[in-house]
């Protein structure tokens, strides 16, 4: 998503590389899930973290939609991110998970437990693993920064970036992450040519493509997105540019 803010006025003013050390050690959030809470429709979600929800919870996008997860129009496309849950949703039945919480206060994540801790942590998506850090996109690249103004009611200690974001073969993962924005950015000024009805089909079958078609969890994630990306290449060769 592009926030509507200039970088200057959410940044401490540097660039950060995964080698780099960061302030944004915070006692491993103990007695704390701010971000996890009120988060409204902002938790975007992407092809790999999608893969790693499966992973996580044994669901697909067809388990989890309009329980844990929804889809919205982001930039132009259909995207999925994580559902709010409020305190009368909690429910068993509801969440599907045998530790549902039945007392959460507030909207929150419907995968924060009643101890206040993230269910999923080690699948949680890039989003969560980033915060309270974001990327800066620049030609062909990206940049970590550290946005000020979020986390910022605790003392930080340094932190090695890969690290905090905790992500296996980040390197390979960084490269996906800017072919998926790349992806998006072309699909995105692509669709402004379209009529509304062709539009209406595209966003749906990138949906579909990437996020309802189950993924292979015993697989690697980066070979069944590539073959996705290079089938929806050659179906939307007629509009995507060249
Ligand atoms: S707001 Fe900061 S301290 Fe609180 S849960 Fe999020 S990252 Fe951890
Ligand atoms: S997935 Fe985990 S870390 Fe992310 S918002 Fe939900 S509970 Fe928090």
């Amino acid at each position: 998503m592009i926030r509507d803010r200039s970088i200057e006025e959410i940044f401490d003013g540097n660039y950060y590389s995964p080698g780099d050390m960061v302030l944004v050690g915070c006692s491993d959030c103990a007695g704390c899930s701010e971000c996890c809470r009120n988060t409204g429709d902002s938790i975007i979600l992407d092809p790999w973290d999608m893969y790693m929800l499966t992973k996580g919870t044994g669901k697909t996008f067809t388990d989890m939609i309009e329980r844990e997860i929804e889809i919205r129009l982001v930039d132009g496309l259909i995207l999925p991110n994580l559902m709010q849950h409020h305190e009368s949703d909690e429910t068993g039945e509801r969440s599907g998970r045998e530790d549902a919480p039945d007392l959460l206060s507030g909207d929150h994540c419907p995968f924060l437990s009643q101890a206040g801790r993230c269910s999923i942590h080690p699948f949680r998506p890039g989003m969560c693993r980033l915060y309270p850090m974001g990327r800066y996109y620049t030609e062909g690249g990206f940049r970590y920064i550290l946005q000020k103004d979020e986390c910022t009611d605790r003392e930080k200690t340094s932190v090695l970036l890969q690290d905090w974001l905790g992500i296996e073969n980040l390197a390979r993962y960084e490269s996906y992450i800017l072919d998926w924005h790349d992806f998006k950015g072309q699909a995105e000024e692509s669709l402004h040519i379209l009529t509304q009805k062709s539009r209406e089909s595209v966003t749906r079958y990138i949906l579909q493509i990437f996020f309802v078609h189950p993924y292979e969890v015993k697989l690697d994630f980066y070979a069944q997105y590539d073959a996705r990306m290079e089938i929806c290449r050659q179906a939307l060769a007629d509009i995507l540019p060249k």
